[in-house]
Order: structure tokens, then sequence, then C-alpha cells
């Protein structure tokens, strides 16, 4: 089997796996016990935050952890809009967000929030004109992706963060970089981003952990009440051995990024010089997107059926989204960026770790001419 599922879940460090272990088994001391097995547990977590927040150039203090990104994109977003609900209630994200973003400002708009959904271009961007369209006086947050994780389009943050802090500088600017960092240089220090989120398992981390970024001096409302752990924004006895293990990943990814978007961008660029002269197949990622992200669709064949049959040649790809693989109607984000409902039904994924070989390349090349060899005449067939 080959996996080319990576945007879903990457394959965790080896170290990460033995940290992971050693943390649980040794150190399984409450932080919040005064004896020394908590305080041992409480020095770890200072060391892992001090990690953190390295790999993102901001201050440690500035790190939460979260039980993955879907946790840090709703407290983040639910957390800032309540909170400050008294300086405004209308709120800016895009149509292209991943479902954790979507759905919480489905929920806020029902609380009584006023939400604008920007429309994308047909590479998944927003322009800067659209938002400055959008900004109010009583805009209070605004949530626009780094990357997006079905087709790789890459948001200029740095630029739309400026924009947004221009028309009013109140306004607060958070960023799901889940699919971007590890992929592309992210540097929180220089960019006007106030709240920033990450999910370990997609940077060969353990799942089930992840952080928000909350700059300096603001407040969130707390989703979780309880204890005061993480400073008040979240409640709940600290997952040591996890966030451990995270940041152990977190340092190994930013050092290996340049190299990782390099090697990739080549792995990428050779998919491309395939695909595109497959018989019937629709490339829908470009150049300009994210290196490991590849999209195309196959109009008139269901993604399940591409899906399975590549599978039976040990090809693992996706069809969608992880977490909306389960859904039947086409992608939200797809229709969004004009992919007809046809292209948008039958979309694949080929997402893209570190360790691919040209070797590798050229079975999902054969296994993918194959496939469509087979498919074609059931397609022509259904047609007439
Ligand atoms: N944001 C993006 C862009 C994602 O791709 C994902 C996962 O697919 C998430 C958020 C949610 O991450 P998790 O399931 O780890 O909470």
């Amino acid at each position: 089997m080959i996996y080319w599922d990576h945007a879903a879940s990457t394959p965790p460090y080896e170290d990460v796996i033995r940290t992971l272990t050693e943390v649980m088994d040794k150190h399984y001391g409450n932080p919040s016990s005064i004896h020394q097995l908590g305080g041992d547990s409480v020095k770890l977590i200072k060391r892992s935050r001090e990690v953190c927040a390295n790999a993102l150039h901001v201050k440690p203090s500035e790190i939460i952890f979260t039980s993955g990104a879907t946790e840090a994109n709703n407290l983040a977003i639910k957390g800032a809009a309540l909170q400050y609900m008294s300086r405004g209630k209308h709120l800016i994200t895009s149509m292209v967000e991943h479902a954790s973003v979507y759905e919480s400002f489905l929920q806020l708009q029902q609380w009584g929030f006023e939400v604008t959904f920007l429309p994308v271009d047909s590479q998944g961007c927003v322009s800067l004109e659209s938002i400055t369209a959008a900004i109010r006086k009583d805009t209070i947050l605004v949530s626009i992706m780094h990357v997006n994780n079905e087709m790789g389009a890459i948001q200029p943050i740095d630029a739309i963060g400026q924009e947004i802090k221009r028309c009013n500088a109140l306004t607060l600017f958070h960023v799901d970089g889940v699919q971007g960092f590890g992929k592309l240089p992210v540097d929180l220090k220089t960019w006007s981003v106030d709240l920033y989120t990450l999910s370990a398992h997609k940077f060969r981390g353990p799942k089930g952990i992840g952080l928000l970024y909350v700059r300096e001096g603001l407040k969130l409302m707390p989703l979780l009440t309880g204890g005061s752990q993480e400073s008040g924004f979240r409640a709940g006895t600290e997952n040591t051995p996890h966030l451990v293990a995270m940041a152990k990943a977190m340092r190994m990814t930013s050092e290996q990024q340049p190299i990782f978007t390099k090697n990739v961008s080549i792995q990428r660029d050779r998919i491309f010089g395939f695909i595109r002269d497959i018989k019937g197949l629709h490339l829908h990622s470009n150049e300009n997107g994210a290196p490991h992200i590849v999209q195309f669709s196959f109009p008139g064949m269901k993604s399940e059926v591409l899906m399975h049959t590549l599978e039976l040649q040990g090809m693992l790809v996706s069809t969608r989204s992880a977490c909306s693989s389960k859904q039947t109607e086409p992608s939200r984000v797809l229709i969004s960026m004009g992919l007809s409902h046809e292209e948008a039904s039958s979309g694949i994924r080929i997402s893209l770790g570190d360790s691919h070989t040209e070797e590798e390349i050229s079975q999902l090349e054969l296994a993918l001419r194959k496939a469509v060899e087979q498919l074609y005449p059931l397609l022509e067939k259904g047609r007439n």
C-alpha cells in the first residue's frame, strides 16, 4: 500500500512515538498536584510550550494547548465573538473553510451574530478587495485559512492581515493554519494575526492534541470551564504526553520545512507532468497551490468508485476532506471554487508526505491510467 492521504493525517515520527510512550510511562503525575511528580509534569509542559512558541516565533504565554484544531477553531471563533460582542456582532469568513470553522460561524449566526461568507475565485482564494468591502465598524473577527485542505489553495495571510488592520484596527484576525504549517514558511511575529490554530497529527505528531496561539493581551470566552489550566482559556487536566510529543514533532517539522517544501514540490510537479494528459481527467490544483495537495476529478464517475479502484491497486487516496468524506452531497468547498456539480461529486485528493520516491510516483501513474481505462467504458455506457 502507498499512502497518499497526508492532508488527512500523517505517520508520527518514530521519535514522537518514543517520547509519547516514555512520558505516559514515567511522567503520569497531574501537573496540578503539588508533589514532585506533579512538578515534573509542570516542567515538561513549560518546556513544550517554549518549543511550540519558538516554532511560531511567539511567546510561550501565547500558546494554549487544546485537543486539536477543531477545538482550537471553536475556541478562537466562538470565544472571540462572545468575548467582544459588546463592540459589534459582525463576523467575516470564507466559503471554503474547514467544517470546524464554517459550522462555528453557522452556530454564531443562530445565536444572533451576522456573518459575511466571502466568495473565492477559481483558485480558491479570497480577494483583498472583498475583505476591504466587507469590513465594517462593528466587525469583530475575520477568519481565513492559510491553506485549503481540499484544493491546496494558499491565501495571502500577511497581506490579508495588514488589510484587516488598515480597515479596522480592532477587528481580530484568526487563521486556521492546519494545512500550512510545515508546508510553507509561517512567522506569526511578522504577520498581523491574532489567533492561529494547529493540529499535531497533520505534522507527524499524535492525534488528539493541538494548539491555539492567542496574541498577548487578548481575552476569549472559554468554552470549557472548570479548573484554571491554560491561563483560564481551557479547563481540564493537561494532556502532558501528547503535548510533549507534539512539541517534538513541531520542532522537527519547522526545522525541516524548507527541505520538505522543495522535495514535495518536485514530486507534485511529477504528478502534474503525467496527470494532465490522462483521458477524461480534470486537474483542479496548480503550481500556485500548496506543494502537498493535488485535487482532480474524473467527471461523471463518483469519487468513491475511483478511490476504491485505486485502493485495489494499493493506492490510498482521499475523496475529500477526511471529516466530510462520509457526506453524500458534493463538496461545498469545490462548488464554491466554481467546479460543476459533476466535477465536485467526483473529486479526488492526493496529498503527499516527505518520503515518496520517483518509483512510487510511477506506480501512482500506472494505477491511475489503469483505473481510468477500466472506468471509462462504464462512464460511456452510463451516458448512452
Ligand atoms: N482545519 C483544517 C484545515 C483541517 O484540514 C482539519 C483536519 O482535517 C482541521 C481543521 C481539524 O483538525 P482536527 O480534526 O485534528 O481537529
